[in-house]
């Protein structure tokens, strides 16, 4: 059993792909070709925001609107605690301080009292000016947007979304990757919407930042004289290639989610008597980017992934380290402690295969060798 199988979706779509990637070989437009402008037009489109600028990665998709907005030394940039360490990478690398957050139990995400908590101390202590916000769609469930957007505009900051495993997700029925001054998105193969290489996209619904992100995004040129530099940017497109390979994946993505969906509630209706299944609040849908389930234990986990490996499952641990104990972070100061709920689950979590193309039996010989060794 695989983790995630792209094989079998590739499968599905091996014709269509093929053609559209040898087209985007023979048309010689390599770079920028006609499938990216017309990848970004479809994307906005879908997730209704006004600009999509498609970029290399889903790092330097969250790194661009960083640069775009000028936060940089003497920032706090307020990211969860628990995430996938670009999140908060980008921050310091761009010379801001990410400040962190703790997370809800039940959803993984972002939690808005414990940013308040964290904006106000580091009002108070007036040594970084807070800018930015960065709330993660763990796991493919969009981050509490609600709260999130209040305790912004009480505070005056700016919000990015990383909505790297959420693009397909919703809240309120918006979807994924629209909420907040920018979001943005990765295209990683193991992703919910995945090339067969690197590639991210930006979202935003203002022109200008829309513009000076493209600008960045090469070089930092300028829109109208393409020897001249307006600033300091990066090299960070999105393949032709790989554009072509995302819209054949986009035409089969909404199928994608229902199958998804379907896996999910097969999972849960079988463990959950057994352990804590994921948690999706109304109002919410996700597009279960991973199946991250909860365990009593760091040493119950340990004999579950052991024996699920036995049988050739293959279980991931999303994620063993949070971000306040990371070594890269360690001159800020985190210890053991901080952030308890973010540790907690650290020490208990464990993600299981989880794919549109999983079949009913494969679910079932994960489900039976969980319940066998829990
Ligand atoms: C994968 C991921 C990223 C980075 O995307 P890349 O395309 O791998 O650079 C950022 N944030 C989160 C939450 C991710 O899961």
């Amino acid at each position: 059993m695989q983790f995630i199988d792209l094989g079998e979706q590739y499968r599905r779509i091996k014709d269509k792909v093929d053609k559209e990637v040898i087209n985007a070989i023979e048309s010689g437009k390599y770079i920028m070709g006609p499938p990216v402008k017309e990848l970004e037009q479809r994307l906005a489109a879908y997730v209704g925001r006004k600009y999509c600028v498609s970029c290399s990665n889903g790092t330097d998709a969250l790194t661009m609107p960083l640069m775009a907005l000028g936060i940089g030394e003497g920032d706090a940039v307020f990211v969860p605690d628990f995430t996938f360490f670009a999140s908060a990478e980008v921050v310091a690398g761009v010379g801001a301080t990410p400040v962190f957050a703790e997370v809800n139990p039940d959803t993984f995400n972002l939690d808005a009292e414990s940013l308040e908590r964290s904006i106000e101390k580091v009002k108070s202590e007036g040594k970084l000016t807070p800018r930015m916000i960065i709330a993660v769609d763990l796991f493919g469930q969009p981050a509490d947007f609600g709260a999130i957007m209040d305790v912004a505009q009480r505070h005056g900051l700016l919000v990015m979304e990383d909505g790297a495993q959420g693009f397909g997700g919703t809240y309120n029925g918006k979807k994924a990757c629209s909420f907040g001054d920018v979001s943005t998105t990765s295209f990683f193969p193991a992703k919910p919407l995945g090339c067969y290489g690197d590639g991210g996209a930006i979202f935003t619904d203002d022109g200008e930042l829309a513009e000076r992100l493209r600008s960045i995004r090469v070089h930092g040129s300028n829109p109208t004289d393409k020897y001249d530099n307006i600033r300091l940017g990066l090299n960070a497109r999105l393949d032709t290639v790989q554009a072509a390979v995302l819209h054949c994946k986009l035409d089969i993505f909404d199928s994608e989610l229902v199958t998804r969906q379907r896996a999910a509630d097969c999972y849960t209706a079988s463990l959950k008597d057994i352990v804590e299944t994921p948690v999706v609040p109304e109002k919410f849908t996700s597009s279960w980017a991973q199946y991250t389930v909860k365990l009593k234990s760091r040493e119950q986990r340990e004999k579950g992934i052991i024996r699920l490996k036995e049988k050739g499952i293959p279980a991931m641990i999303y994620y063993p380290c949070p971000m306040h104990l990371q070594t890269a972070f360690a001159g800020l100061g985190g210890k053991k402690g901080d952030f308890p709920v973010s540790e907690h689950l650290c020490d208990t979590v464990m993600s299981v295969p989880m794919h549109p193309y999983l079949t009913s039996k494969d679910i079932e010989t994960v489900c039976m060798a969980l319940r066998e060794v829990l």
